[in-house]
């Protein structure tokens, strides 16, 4: 590879990694990584936690003081790419700076899912994306305050564990019958919808919200069943869609996401996108598969970085991502969509595990409930496709990596 320029544009978790891998890779050229945030490149699993827990202690820097400098990256924060022209190829930025490419990387992430209704209430109304976002939520978490989230995703749950440990009243107010739907199993999400119950969290789930208004110098949110709901602030987390204006506007294929091959090359051979945005083939499932996990913006930014150098990519795994909450660490591993789960000792009195198969009864997800150190050996299990017994697989007393060995 003879590139002397390589531009990555967000400088987030996929960008910021991408960049540290190029160097450590040994690319001599010019890295620049552009990002729209003021602040230097920092990972956002702490946003709904420590930064909220613990403000002036937690740390949440994706590399150390003096990274950039010392690997020689140009970091242009606070800089909004404005365009990219893929013929020529330069990116210009807001400021009408032109900078010219010999390859590119799309790390621009995903932007918060909107709801007008909520909205348009104005004040008092928070979303969670963004550093500067979970500072604004400081204020707002605060004893005897009535915060109502919306959405009991994992940024709805991870913030009503929180928000209760801040000494709020919260009241998570979800659609769909239960919480954490989209990424984890209705046995495990009943269990923690009562954990979360038994630390005062009220849950309204399975009703869809018809109206929204201040009233008394609060907000009332009105539920289509009639039950209305007062607080004193709103925290809403439904979800978040792929930014993919600029790819879009550079006539990059885009379909859910910044559409890549295995190496994360879009339909431009000097574009690469990774993270959050990117739609990428996975030939073993032959579909095209978004995440948006912290695991797989890592992942797609070393494989990009190593793809522009012309490098083997690294061995891939079952994808993982992990949660904490209520004093749980909840660590998932392959694809949530098992047909069938098999509990290893009890929900309810954690440490605990669960084993997704498949129709054919192939291990295809795990799930570690304070007990992540046996996530790598189910991992393992997952990646050769294990056939194991039923009850061996709910039986506590096996041991996993001798599974795992043996299998
Ligand atoms: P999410 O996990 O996709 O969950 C959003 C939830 O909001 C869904 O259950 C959804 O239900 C519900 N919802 C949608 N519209 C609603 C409405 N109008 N009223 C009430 N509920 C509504 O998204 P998220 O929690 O916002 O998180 C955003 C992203 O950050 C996700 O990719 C998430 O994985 C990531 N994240 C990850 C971590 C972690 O890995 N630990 C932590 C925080 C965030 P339906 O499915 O019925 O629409």
């Amino acid at each position: 590879m003879t590139a002397s320029t390589i531009v990555i544009v967000g400088a987030g978790q996929a960008g910021a990694v991408a960049a540290a891998e190029l160097r450590q890779q040994g690319f001599a050229g010019r890295v620049v990584l552009i990002g729209e945030e003021p602040h230097v490149p920092y990972e956002r699993p702490p946003l709904s936690k420590d930064v909220l827990l613990q403000p002036d202690t937690a740390r949440c820097a994706i590399h150390p003081d003096g990274f950039y400098a010392q690997h020689d990256i140009e970091l242009r924060l606070g800089m909004a790419v404005a365009s990219i022209d893929k013929d020529v190829r330069t990116v210009t930025l807001g400021n009408g700076e032109t900078i010219a490419f010999d390859s590119l990387l799309l790390a621009t992430g995903a932007r918060v899912r909107r709801l007008p209704m909520l909205d348009a209430l104005g004040d008092g109304v928070h979303t969670l994306r963004t550093l500067d976002d979970a500072r604004r939520l400081l204020p707002v978490l605060r004893p005897g305050q009535r915060v109502l989230l919306v959405g009991a995703g994992v940024i709805g749950l991870e913030l009503a564990s929180s928000a209760t440990d801040l000494g709020a009243q919260v009241t998570v107010i979800e659609q769909a019958p239960l919480a954490m739907m989209r990424c984890s199993p209705p046995v495990l999400n009943s269990n923690l919808c009562d954990v979360h119950r038994a630390r005062g969290v009220v849950l309204h789930l399975g009703v869809p919200i018809a109206q929204a208004a201040r009233e008394d110098g609060g907000i009332v949110l009105t539920l289509q069943d009639g039950t209305r709901i007062a607080g004193d602030a709103v925290v809403y987390g439904i979800g978040v869609e792929p930014e993919t204006t600029l790819a879009r506007a550079a006539g990059l294929a885009v379909d859910n996401g910044i559409v890549v091959d295995a190496q994360c090359r879009t339909s431009h051979p000097h574009i690469y996108a990774a993270g959050d945005v990117a739609c990428q083939w996975h030939a073993d499932s032959g579909r095209y598969v978004r995440r948006e996990t912290w695991e797989n913006a890592n992942q797609q930014a070393v494989t990009a970085a190593r793809a522009m150098l012309g490098v083997a990519p690294a061995e891939s795994a079952a994808p993982w991502f992990w949660t904490d909450q209520c004093g749980l660490n909840i660590q998932f591993a392959g694809d949530p969509t098992a047909a069938e789960w098999i509990v290893r000792g009890a929900l309810d009195q954690p440490p605990c595990m669960l084993f997704g198969l498949d129709a054919e009864g192939t291990l295809t997800a795990a799930i570690a409930v304070n007990q992540g150190r046996e996530i790598r050996n189910a991992k393992t299990l997952i990646g050769k496709r294990a056939r194991i017994a039923r009850d061996v697989l709910g039986d506590p007393a096996q041991n996993l990596r001798m599974l795992a060995r043996d299998v």
